[in-house]
C-alpha cells in the first residue's frame, strides 16, 4: 500500500482520486493538494461517500518551488502525481528532485507565454532523475497516454514494424451548451487554433489550424467530422518508433464548435498576447476560460459516448504481409458520471492517470530518469485498462485507411 500526493483538483484529478479509493489495496494513504483547497475539499467529501476512504487535503501554489518541496517533505509519498497545468509540470519536477520523489504526469510542459507543446523542456531532466534514482513517466492519460499503450501494444503482439499510424479522438456526446470545452478551455482552445503537425517520411509537416477534414464513421458515436491536428504523443511515437513513415493526430469537432471559435478567434478572444484593459493586463484567452462553463461542471448533463483509438499499418509479425489493426476503447459519459461524478474526458484521463501510478509504485514499470510511455511494458497497463473502466477491443481491417 503506498502514499500518494496528488496535485490539482480539477475533473482529471477528481477521477484519479475517485479510482486510487477504489483501489486501495495499491493506494492505502491518498493526499490532495491545490492551489484552491476548497476543491480539494469537495473531491474528498465525495470520495468518502463513495468509498468510504478518507483523503487528506491541502492548499499550495505549485509554482511556489520551495513550499511545494516542503509540503512533499512533509507528507513523504512514494509518488507525486501532477493533475494540474502543463505550466506546473517544470516546477513540481524540481520541487520532486529537491524533496527525492518520483513524478508523473498527464501533459508535456507549456510556456505560458507561447502556445508550443514539446517534450525537450522535461527530456532535459533525465540525467538529474537519473542521478537522484528517482523515475518521472510522461503523458500518462489518454491522449498522450492511452495512445502510445496502444500503440506499443500491437507493435508487441501484433506488428513487427509500424509504418503508418493515425489516432482518432472523438469526444462524442452532447453536454447541452452553445460552447463549452471538455477539459480545462485555455489549455484546450491553445491546443485547437495552434498549426496543425504530422509526422511524415522523418519530419514534421506544418498546415494551417483545422485545414484538413474528413468524416469517419465511429462506433457508438456515429458519423462525424474529425479534424487533423498536432498533439504531443506524435513526438514521442515519432522517437520511439524509428521506422514510422507517417503518424497524424485527428480530433471530432461539431459544426457549432467549429462556428464559435471562429468568432473568438476572429474577434481576438483566443489569443495569448496580453492587452490593457481598464488599467490591467489581462490575457484574453484566460479571460474566455474565465467565462466558459467549467469542464467539472458538465458531467452531469454530459450525454454519448467518447471513441479514442490507434489505427496502424504495417508488416505482421508472423510474417503474413502488411496488416492493418484498429484499436480503441469506447467511454460512456453518463457511466463515468454515476462511477465518479465526472464526465467522459475528464474519467478517459484520469484512469489512465491512476494506472501509470499504480504500474510505478507497484514496480511493475520502473527505471531511473525521464520516461515516455512508449518506453514501458504495454501488457499489465492493458490489463488494467480492462479491469478498471477503460475495455478496449482490437481488430483487424481490411487494409489501410483511405484518408
Ligand atoms: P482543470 O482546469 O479542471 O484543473 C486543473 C487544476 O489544477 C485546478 O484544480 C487548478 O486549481 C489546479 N492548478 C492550476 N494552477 C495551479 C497551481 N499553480 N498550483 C496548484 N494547482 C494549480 O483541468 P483538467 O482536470 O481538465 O486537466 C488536468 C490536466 O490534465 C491538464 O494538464 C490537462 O492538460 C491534462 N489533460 C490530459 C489529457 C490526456 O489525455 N493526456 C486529456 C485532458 C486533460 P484552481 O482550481 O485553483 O484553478
Amino acid at each position: 500500500m503506498s502514499k500518494i500526493l496528488v496535485i490539482g483538483a480539477g475533473g482529471v484529478s477528481s477521477v484519479a482520486v475517485h479510482k486510487m479509493a477504489m483501489n486501495k489495496t495499491i493506494f492505502g494513504d491518498i493526499h490532495l493538494a491545490s492551489r484552491t483547497k476548497r476543491k480539494c475539499d469537495a473531491i474528498a467529501t465525495s470520495v468518502k461517500e463513495r468509498t468510504g476512504t478518507e483523503v487528506a487535503t491541502y492548499e499550495i501554489d505549485a509554482e511556489e518551488v520551495p513550499a511545494l518541496t516542503k509540503l512533499i517533505e512533509q507528507i513523504r509519498p512514494a509518488l507525486v502525481v501532477n493533475l494540474a497545468l502543463p505550466y506546473q509540470d517544470l516546477p513540481i519536477m524540481d520541487a520532486c528532485l529537491a524533496a527525492g520523489v518520483s513524478y508523473l504526469d498527464t501533459a508535456n510542459y507549456e510556456p505560458k507565454d507561447e502556445a508550443k507543446f514539446e517534450y525537450h523542456w522535461q527530456w532535459a531532466y533525465h540525467d538529474r532523475f537519473k542521478q537522484a534514482g528517482l523515475m518521472a513517466l510522461l503523458g500518462s492519460g489518454f491522449d498522450p497516454g492511452v495512445t502510445s499503450v496502444f500503440t506499443m501494444w500491437l507493435k508487441k503482439h501484433k506488428l513487427k514494424t509500424i509504418r503508418q499510424l493515425d489516432i482518432l479522438d472523438c469526444n462524442g456526446g452532447d453536454h447541452g451548451q452553445a460552447f463549452a470545452t471538455n477539459f480545462n478551455p485555455e489549455i484546450n482552445i491553445r491546443e485547437v487554433t495552434a498549426p496543425a503537425r504530422h509526422w511524415e517520411n522523418g519530419q514534421f509537416i506544418e498546415t494551417p489550424a483545422m485545414a484538413h477534414k474528413v468524416e469517419f464513421d465511429f462506433e457508438a458515436v456515429g458519423p462525424k467530422n474529425m479534424y487533423m491536428m498536432y498533439h504531443e504523443e506524435l513526438e514521442s511515437l515519432a522517437k520511439f518508433i524509428p521506422e514510422l513513415e507517417r503518424a497524424r493526430f485527428w480530433m471530432t469537432f461539431g459544426d457549432e464548435y467549429i462556428k464559435h471559435l471562429t468568432v473568438l478567434q476572429n474577434v481576438g478572444m483566443t489569443s495569448i498576447a496580453p492587452v490593457r484593459y481598464q488599467g490591467q493586463e489581462i490575457i484574453p484567452l484566460q479571460f474566455l476560460a474565465a467565462v466558459l462553463p467549467k469542464p467539472e461542471t458538465l458531467g452531469e448533463t454530459t450525454k454519448g459516448n467518447t471513441n479514442i483509438g490507434v489505427i496502424a499499418t504495417g508488416e505482421a509479425l508472423d510474417g503474413s504481409g502488411e496488416k492493418t489493426y484498429y484499436i480503441k476503447n469506447i467511454c460512456s459519459h453518463e457511466a463515468a458520471y454515476e462511477e465518479t461524478g465526472n464526465q467522459a474526458v475528464s474519467y478517459t484521463t484520469g484512469v489512465p492517470a491512476m494506472i501509470g501510478s499504480a504500474m510505478m509504485v507497484t514496480g511493475k514499470w520502473s527505471g531511473d530518469g525521464v520516461f515516455n510511455m512508449e518506453e514501458m511494458d504495454p501488457d499489465p497497463f492493458m490489463e488494467m485498462l480492462n479491469s478498471d473502466g477503460l475495455p478496449w477491443t482490437v481488430e483487424e481491417l481490411d487494409g489501410p485507411v483511405g484518408f
